[in-house]
C-alpha cells in the first residue's frame, strides 16, 4: 500500500506535558482518514507539526515519503490544510479572499478562481462580502482556501465545528466529491463520530497522545460488535436465561437489555417463552463508532 503520511513515534514535548507520547500512525493514499480522539488527546498538535507549525521534540514523519530538508518543503507544497476556523478577510468577497491566498502562496493568477468556487458551491456570491457568509460558507471557503496549490493531500481539524445540519451535509458532500472525484487524501479530525462515519475509509483512534488502533472503515463494519435490543414484559428473568446460554448483556430498564454477538435468536426466543418471559420486540443494532471509541479508551464521551 502506499501512503502519503507516516508518522513513527512522534513525540511533542511542552514544558507542562506531553501533547504526543510516540504516535505512530500511516494514511494510506486515496484514503478518508478519520482522526478521533477526546478533547486534549493531541489531534491538533499532530496537524501542526504537518503543517510546519510546530517541531517534534523526537520521533519522525514522512510525507510523501520526504523526511526533511527541501524534499519535505516540496512534498508540504503537496498538502493543504484548513485548522478550525479558517483566518478570512471579512470585507473581501471570496474570489477576492482567494486572489489573496493565491499571491501569499506565491502562486500565479492563473484563472484557478472561478474553478475553486465552483467546486465549494460558491460561485454565486459575486460580490458579496464574507461578512455576509453563513458559518457553513466561511467553512467551504476555507477549503477553497486549502486547495489554492492544488493539493492532493487535505487535512482538516473539525471542518463541521459549529455547523447545522445543512451546513453538514454540504460539508461532507463536498470532501466526498474531493476525494472521489479529485483524488484527494483526506485527513480528518472530528467530534461528531456519527458523521465521520458516513465519509471515513479509516479510523486512527488518539488518546494521551498515543495510537491506540488504526482500523479500515470495512474491517469496522466487519468485526465491529453487534448488539441485539430486546424489549420484553419483565427482564427479571432474563438475566438467568442469559446466563445459562453464555451470553454478554447489559440490562437498560425493567423492559429493555441489550444481547451483545450473534447468539442464537430462534433458542433464545424458546428458552424466554419457557421462563414465562415475553419478547415484544427484537431489534439487530450495529455497533456505532462512538461505541466502539468508548470501548477502546474508556471515560466519558469528549472525543
Ligand atoms: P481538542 O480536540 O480540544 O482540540 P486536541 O486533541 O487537538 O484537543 P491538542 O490541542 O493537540 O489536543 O493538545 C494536546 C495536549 O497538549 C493538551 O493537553 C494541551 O493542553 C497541550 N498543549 C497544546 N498546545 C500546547 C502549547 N502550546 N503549550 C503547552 N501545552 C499545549
Amino acid at each position: 500500500m502506499e501512503y502519503v503520511l507516516q508518522t513513527k513515534e512522534l513525540c511533542k514535548q511542552y514544558r507542562h506535558g506531553r501533547a504526543l507520547d510516540g504516535l505512530t500512525m500511516s494514511v494510506p493514499k486515496g484514503s478518508v482518514y478519520g482522526l478521533i480522539g477526546k478533547n486534549g488527546a493531541g489531534k491538533t498538535t499532530l496537524i501542526q507539526i504537518l503543517c510546519g507549525l510546530q517541531r517534534p521534540s523526537a520521533g519522525s514523519f514522512t510525507l510523501y515519503g520526504a523526511a526533511a530538508g527541501p524534499e519535505l518543503a516540496r512534498a508540504r507544497r503537496r498538502m493543504g490544510a484548513m485548522v478550525e476556523t479558517p483566518s478570512l478577510y471579512p470585507d473581501r468577497t471570496a474570489a477576492g479572499n482567494l486572489a489573496l491566498q493565491n499571491r501569499v502562496l506565491g502562486l500565479p493568477d492563473d484563472g484557478n478562481i472561478p474553478g475553486l468556487l465552483r467546486l465549494v458551491g460558491l460561485e454565486n456570491t459575486g460580490s458579496k462580502t464574507v461578512r455576509g457568509f453563513s458559518l457553513g460558507m466561511r467553512q467551504r471557503l476555507g477549503i477553497a482556501l486549502a486547495l489554492c496549490g492544488s493539493p492532493d493531500f487535505l487535512v482538516l481539524d473539525e471542518p463541521t465545528n459549529g455547523l447545522d445540519p445543512q451546513g453538514i451535509i454540504e460539508m461532507r458532500e463536498l470532501i466526498l466529491k474531493l476525494n472521489r472525484e479529485h483524488q484527494i487524501t483526506v485527513l480528518i479530525s472530528s467530534h461528531m463520530l456519527d458523521e465521520l462515519s458516513r465519509l471515513a475509509t479509516r479510523y486512527g483512534f488518539i488518546d494521551n497522545g498515543r495510537m491506540i488502533r488504526e482500523i479500515s472503515a470495512e474491517e469496522f463494519a466487519r468485526t465491529g460488535r453487534r448488539r441485539i435490543r430486546l424489549t420484553l414484559s419483565d427482564t427479571r428473568p432474563l438475566a438467568r436465561v442469559l446466563d445459562e446460554m453464555g451470553l454478554e448483556y447489559k440490562i437498560l430498564s425493567p423492559t429493555q437489555a441489550d444481547v451483545y454477538g450473534h447468539p442464537n435468536v430462534a433458542r433464545l426466543t424458546r428458552a424466554l417463552d419457557e421462563a414465562s418471559c415475553k419478547l415484544q420486540e427484537i431489534r439487530e443494532k450495529d455497533e456505532t463508532l462512538e461505541s466502539y471509541f468508548l470501548a477502546l479508551v474508556g471515560g466519558d464521551r469528549r472525543a
